[in-house]
């Protein structure tokens, strides 16, 4: 009874959509056709002329139904998006190919100070960010021309992720920009989702202020300790088991005054002050000095080092040395450490072929990397349970500050391994120094 009544006043609301016009007019004639039927023809005509007419009626209704229906799904669907679209605390921007705005909504109007109508009459270009009141809105749009951009995802590959800071007024947005879609794939317009991160980004400095601080502080103390402990190891009347007591201090306390160095270096990298001096460098004549230094700890630990060079010549990268051979010193000292007794250890240096990038590779014969961790190895503080059994000294900011390091070069960095096997660290810099970022920037916060 219930879905009777239901039905019935379906029925009664789809009868009231426009799409059922068709079937309304076309009635009175139908029915005035059945009358002339009536009229004029035989008795067993009339019966097939009304069944006829009958069925054409029926035909009419159903299909003006379901284009009713449909059209009322469709409207809901619409209204339920643009409700959803609407009470977005993101910006949504979305334009055609030829940069006239299809879509801004009430969010964006916020964050670009403009008014929806204004927008949406108004074909963007690039001359824009000559314009005060168009300026934000356009270097969202064109964040190639944003003095403060910086891209967090790879050129060409979908969806494009930059950022881009202002400082007056202080402003940190991040674009995300898709394409639109026709579903043959044609490209009808872009969609961008503009992130305002500013809070955010102003917590993550807060943060890295308070450890820059705190680590100073915790410097100067512990470098007296060192010197302290330095002088009673030295001291004759110092023996035996206090000798031994004062020993480990001493480890301690410099692995501590590491850690801090590190984090330092950790704070200034997320600030985007990490200074790089970029000069020519030579770079087999390079990877030969820090292997020299890196040869008193692997002979210590009975691990032969080797370098084979190049089948043909490196030209010469634009490269910071200091930083690189923090780079360089982190990969040897790990491929030592995490080595097999009379393991050994082999760095290569080759071109890419067809591409204006160089390849290090610093492979060891060590313990390897679990599968499930090795996608973990550059994030701050991690270590691998293998490598925390196999060796307790150790930050774990050492891989994520290399990996920052040849990022500023405009370089990757990633690894290969098996456990018990041995691991290769691999990174990329470029021949070409227009490949060099702009900006610093932490990748990977
Ligand atoms: P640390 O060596 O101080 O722990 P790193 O950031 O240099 O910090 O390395 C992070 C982790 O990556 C290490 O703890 C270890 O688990 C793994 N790792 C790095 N290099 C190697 C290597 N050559 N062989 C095996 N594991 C490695």
């Amino acid at each position: 009874m219930a879905s009777n009544t239901r039905l019935f006043d379906e029925l009664k609301s789809a009868a009231r959509r426009p799409e059922m016009r068709i079937f309304w007019f076309s009635t009175p004639f139908l029915i005035a056709i059945f009358i002339l039927n009536v009229i004029y023809l035989p008795a067993f005509l009339i019966f097939m002329g009304g069944g006829l007419l009958a069925l054409v009626a029926a035909v009419v209704f159903a299909s003006s139904y379901r284009v009713a229906r449909l059209n009322q799904s469709i409207a809901i669907e619409q209204s339920e998006l643009r409700g959803i679209i609407s009470s977005l605390e993101d910006a949504l921007i979305a334009y055609d190919q030829n940069f006239n705005v299809l879509f801004f909504n009430p969010a964006a109007e916020r964050l670009f100070k403009l008014e929806q109508e204004k927008v949406l009459a108004h074909r963007l270009e690039p001359q824009d960010i000559e314009r005060p009141e168009w300026n934000l809105l356009a270097q969202a749009v064109f964040p190639s021309l944003a003095p403060g951009m910086v891209a967090r995802s790879r050129a060409g590959v979908y969806p494009q992720v930059v950022d881009i800071s202002f400082s007056d007024p202080v402003l940190e947005l991040r674009v995300v920009t898709s394409p639109i879609s026709d579903g043959r794939g044609g490209v009808l317009g872009f969609m961008k989702i503009v992130h305002d991160r500013t809070r955010e980004a102003l917590l993550i400095k807060s943060k890295s202020e308070f450890l820059t601080v705190a680590s100073h502080q915790l410097r100067g103390p512990l470098t007296n300790i060192s010197w302290a402990l330095q002088t009673l190891s030295e001291d004759k009347t110092v023996s035996g088991e206090s000798a031994s007591l004062v020993e480990s201090a001493r480890t301690a306390t410099r692995q501590l005054l590491m850690i801090i160095e590190d984090l330092l270096n950790v704070t200034k990298i997320e600030e985007g002050h990490f200074g790089y001096t970029f000069q020519p460098l030579n770079l087999v004549a390079f990877i030969e000095k820090v292997l020299e230094g890196a040869l008193p700890q692997a002979r210590r630990t009975g691990v032969a080092l080797y370098l084979e060079k190049p089948n043909e010549p490196i030209p010469e990268l634009s490269a910071d040395p200091q930083k690189l051979s923090m780079v360089m010193s982190n990969l040897l000292d790990n491929a030592i450490r995490y080595n097999i007794p009379s393991g050994e250890v082999v760095v290569r240096a080759h071109r890419v072929p067809q591409q204006p990038f160089v390849e290090v590779a610093v492979k060891d014969s060590g313990i390897g990397i679990p599968q499930d961790q090795i996608g973990k190895i550059f994030s701050k503080f991690f270590r691998a349970d293998n490598a925390l059994k196999f060796q307790t000294e150790g930050s774990g900011l050492g891989l994520y500050i290399a990996k920052n390091i040849i990022q500023a070069h405009g370089g990757q960095m990633w690894a290969e391994s098996e456990e018990k096997r041995g691991s290769v660290f691999r990174f990329t810099l470029p021949t070409d120094p227009t490949l060099i970022p702009s900006r610093e920037a932490a990748q990977g916060y």
